[in-house]
C-alpha cells in the first residue's frame, strides 16, 4: 500500500535490518529498539489490524509462532515478551500488522 512504511521496507524500497524472511512474513530489528533485542515480524500482505484481517489471512499467519520461535532462538532469547497493537489507543503507530519481539533484559510490568 502507497505511504505505508512496512509495505516500502517489504518491497525494498527503503532499507532495514532484515533477519528473516519467507513468503508470508519479515522479520527486521525495529529502528528504535526498547531493550537489547527488538525485533518486529511483519506479516506480508497489507492488514491494518487484526480486526481487518480475514480468515485466510488468519489460517496464513498460524506460522507466525515458528517464526518467533526461530528468530528469538537465533537472536538468544529463550525469554521474550511479544507485543500486538492495535488501532489508536493502543498506541498502534503503523497500520500493518506487525508483532514486536522484545528480550534481552528482564521487562517491566504491562500497561
Ligand atoms: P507500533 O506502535 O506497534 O505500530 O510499532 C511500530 C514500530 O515500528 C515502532 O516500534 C517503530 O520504532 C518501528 N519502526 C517505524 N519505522 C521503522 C523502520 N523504518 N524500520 C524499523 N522499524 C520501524
Amino acid at each position: 500500500m502507497e505511504n505505508c512504511v512496512f509495505c516500502k521496507i517489504i518491497n525494498g524500497e527503503i532499507p532495514s535490518e532484515k533477519i528473516y524472511e519467507d513468503d508470508d512474513f519479515i522479520v527486521i530489528k525495529d529502528i528504535r529498539p526498547v531493550a537489547p533485542v527488538h525485533l518486529l515480524a511483519i506479516y506480508k500482505p497489507h492488514v491494518a489490524t487484526i480486526n481487518d484481517l480475514s480468515i485466510e489471512d488468519s489460517q496464513r499467519m498460524w506460522r507466525l509462532f515458528e517464526v518467533v520461535k526461530k528468530v528469538s532462538k537465533e537472536n538468544g532469547i529463550e525469554s521474550y515478551r511479544i507485543v500486538q497493537n492495535n488501532g489508536k489507543d493502543s498506541g498502534q503507530e503503523v497500520h500493518h500488522i506487525h508483532f514486536h519481539i522484545i528480550g534481552g533484559r528482564k521487562l517491566g510490568p504491562l500497561g
